[in-house]
């Protein structure tokens, strides 16, 4: 009599990464699905060959997920975003589909705020103009650099006071700071000021830190008059999406003297940024990095992984979009 044979391994489902991931999410991704890396982008013949299967899409936060290309997997399944912001998912047509879509929400929110904090500090106090400085001696030989402002006690305003917003405003209260904020809605529980628009926000604080979710809804909310009403001893920081702030205006807003200073983590045209913006000495750049630590991004990948094993195992997801909850 012969052994009766094992029942065979069942088929691990096939993901699409749409996106150039971190080994320590591709790698344990690789061991719980069958991936195929931007196939569709890299051979499309291929990916026309195994698209019928595909079950599965994931990504980082700036990933793009058109209508169109869910067209193409009749037998997808879900969406799992490696990022808060899913701006570049078109949700209705998942949903439209049926198909859930996650994001990594809380586990970013200390590394965001502590950036924008940085870029807080570094534009008020020029850190790196300060460093600029020294390293091309100019301190032997000027002398010590012009006064910079001071931060500790000046009045912020928070455009999107969510998330990352109220860990902002817990920071900036460490600095004593005053803090105000605009959104659709006023939270009636927290005692900071609420301002109906971000003009009018802009108009009342020194500090305006931007960190709303990307998207049509959002687009260009800092706008040529956002700009004037902060003024010119009013510094912007925009760690949301490019697209929130109007880049044409804040670049002239900056030549100008309109307000007097920027910190950018993201801009409209990634990874492009303006020659005008990058030769102004009011800004401070960073290349969208803000959740961009080791302990952070390893939180964000697996929490991007056991949502798709959720899934897959047929458990309640982690952290669906709230369109999806
Ligand atoms: P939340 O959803 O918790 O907060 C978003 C806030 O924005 C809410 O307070 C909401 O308030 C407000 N908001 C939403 N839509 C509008 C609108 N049309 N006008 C004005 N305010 C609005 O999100 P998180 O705090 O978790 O994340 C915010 C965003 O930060 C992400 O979506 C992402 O785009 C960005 N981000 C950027 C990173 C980077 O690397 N630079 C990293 C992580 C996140 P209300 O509902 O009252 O309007």
């Amino acid at each position: 009599m012969s052994e009766p044979s094992a029942s065979p391994p069942a088929a691990r489902p096939a993901v699409l990464v749409v996106s150039k991931l971190p080994a320590f999410y591709l790698e344990p991704l690789q061991q719980h699905f069958t991936v195929y890396e931007r196939l569709h982008e890299t051979d499309p013949a291929a990916f026309a060959r195994v698209a019928p299967g595909i079950r599965a899409i994931t990504g980082g936060g700036e990933s793009k997920v058109a209508a169109a290309l869910m067209d193409q997997l009749p037998a997808l399944t879900m969406i799992s975003i490696m990022g808060v912001g899913y701006d570049g998912v078109d949700v209705a047509a998942a949903m439209a589909r049926g198909v859930p879509v996650t994001h990594t929400p809380d586990v970013l929110n200390d590394e965001v705020a502590d950036l924008a904090i940085g870029l807080m500090l570094s534009l008020a106090r020029r850190i790196p103009q300060a460093d600029r400085y020294v390293r091309a001696n100019a301190w032997a030989e000027k002398g010590p650099m012009p006064l910079a402002r001071k931060m500790s006690g000046a009045r912020l305003g928070i455009v999107g006071l969510g998330r990352i917003g109220k860990a902002v405003a817990v920071r900036a209260q460490a600095f004593g700071m005053s803090i105000a904020y605009t959104g659709r809605h006023q939270q009636e529980q927290l005692a900071f000021d609420y301002h109906p628009t971000p003009k009018a926000l802009a108009a009342a604080v020194d500090f305006l830190v931007v960190i709303t979710p990307g998207g049509a809804a959002t687009r260009h909310l800092i706008d040529r008059e956002v700009l004037a009403a902060l003024g010119a001893r009013g510094f912007l920081i925009n760690v949301a999406r490019g697209s929130v702030v109007d880049e044409e205006a804040l670049v002239e807003a900056l030549q100008q003297g309109v307000i007097a200073g920027a910190g950018l983590d993201v801009f409209e045209n990634e990874p492009q940024v303006p020659a005008a913006l990058r030769a102004l000495d009011n800004v401070v750049l960073t290349p969208h990095m803000a959740s961009a630590t080791h302990e952070t991004r390893q939180a964000m990948a697996d929490l991007a992984l056991n949502n798709l094993r959720a899934h897959f195992a047929g458990e309640r997801l982690l952290s669906p979009v709230p369109e999806c909850r």
